[in-house]
């Protein structure tokens, strides 16, 4: 984390300020958005320092949305956006065919996992997630008094059913997954899904987390959860996001397709009135029609994440079967030590903390040439630490 985060995250903790805060917000873990790179640069004294820490899409934005901001930037950005994007959510309807009222937009995808939250879990409420698993999975829930339980992966990252039922057993208010799952890239099959959906109860909320949906359909076994859940009987909601393949991260745009639209119109009413800014409204119009971009840069990744994946096999380390743009790693010794020194190389990978995970690093597959850079740095790092 850079030094001026550390200031800010700092300020919540003065004794006086804690008797103010509700006890959720005491008792919040922080998320770790991972290290700045100007920050490593000042530090390690390396100028070219490379961030495979946040599964960015490494060939960068669509030009085409280039193109559809520069034109916008021309012109009049004083009024406020479209407040539901409705030419956005026309465009996704008829690609994903639903209609538009089930399709909302978000601040990042992080935005609707926080109204999902906001909306739905009330105080002691179950709602149950993975572990490992994306950070906001945890923090939302728990800021809105709900009670987590994180369900564990088997040692070889296999989602483990018959611990699934027994957690289900406690009709959780909700279950909110990332499929393929951040931080280990591996998913549900298409069976254990319909298989864990059909045997909850029916009030279950069911939160699908598809932010690398776009790698990961190129599985075939991997399933897709628009089309599972679509006669589920269940309520539920997929998210996907603008950050991930389409390249859109640093603009905040993501969207939820949900069973219906009353289940919609309930996240409306809780989302402040202007949540998608207007460039990222069409800039995310401009990147969904360039078809060609997203499947260049998948396919890409795809190759590169196949060939990083045997290097580091052959040299050794366990690692997840990933079906998405990024690797999770054991690199047997502590990952935030690991991360240390990879960072005194000029080099930003996420080093896990979770419980029975922290010998784990979470490495975004990225340029060739810096994937490179990371394994070399990586492979001498650890033999360096035997
Ligand atoms: C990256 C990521 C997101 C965040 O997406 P935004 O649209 O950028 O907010 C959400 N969920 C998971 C699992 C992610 O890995």
């Amino acid at each position: 984390m850079t030094n001026l985060a550390n200031s800010i995250l700092k300020e919540l903790h003065p004794p006086l300020l804690k008797n103010l805060l509700r006890k959720e917000i005491n008792e919040l873990p922080d998320y770790d958005p991972g290290a700045d790179p100007d920050t490593v640069a000042h530090i390690s004294g390396i100028t070219d320092v490379i961030k495979l820490s946040n599964n960015e899409n490494p060939y960068g934005t669509s030009p085409l949305a280039y193109a559809a901001m520069a034109q916008l930037l021309d012109g009049n950005l004083g009024l406020y956006p479209d407040p539901f994007g409705i030419k956005l959510c026309h465009a996704l309807a008829q690609q994903l065919g639903v209609d538009h009222t089930r399709i909302i937009l978000g601040n990042g995808s992080e935005n609707i996992l926080e109204l999902l939250c906001q909306t739905f879990v009330s105080e002691g409420d179950l709602v149950l997630t993975q572990q490992p698993c994306f950070g906001l999975h945890e923090i939302f829930p728990k800021m809105m008094g709900g009670r987590l339980t994180k369900i564990r992966l088997t040692p070889s990252f296999e989602n483990d059913t018959t611990t699934w039922h027994e957690a289900l057993d406690h009709h959780p208010a909700m279950v909110m997954i990332s499929n393929p799952c951040n931080p280990t890239g591996t998913f549900f099959t298409i069976d254990q899904l319909i298989e864990m959906i059909n045997y909850s109860s029916p009030q279950t909320i069911w939160v699908l987390d598809e932010a690398y949906y776009e790698y990961a359909i190129n599985d075939p076994s991997y399933p897709n959860g628009l089309e599972i859940l679509q006669s589920c009987h269940r309520p539920w909601i997929v998210l996907r996001t603008f950050s991930k393949a389409y390249g859109l991260a640093g603009l905040r745009i993501g969207y939820g397709v949900a069973c219906n639209p009353d289940f919609i119109a309930a996240l409306h009413r809780v989302r402040t009135p202007y949540n998608v800014n207007t460039v990222a409204q069409t800039a995310a119009y401009a990147a969904l029609s360039d078809t060609n971009h997203v499947h260049n840069t998948v396919q890409a990744t795809i190759a590169e994440r196949h060939r990083i994946t045997t290097v580091l096999h052959d040299a050794g380390f366990q690692i997840a079967p990933s079906v998405t743009n990024f690797i999770f790693i054991d690199t047997q010794h502590c990952a935030l030590q690991v991360s240390q020194e990879l960072q005194s190389r000029g080099v930003i990978i996420k080093p896990w903390r979770e419980p029975g995970y922290d010998t784990f690093i979470r490495m975004s597959i990225g340029l060739p040439s810096h994937n490179d850079r990371c394994i070399d740095a990586l492979l001498d790092v650890t033999l360096r630490m035997k």
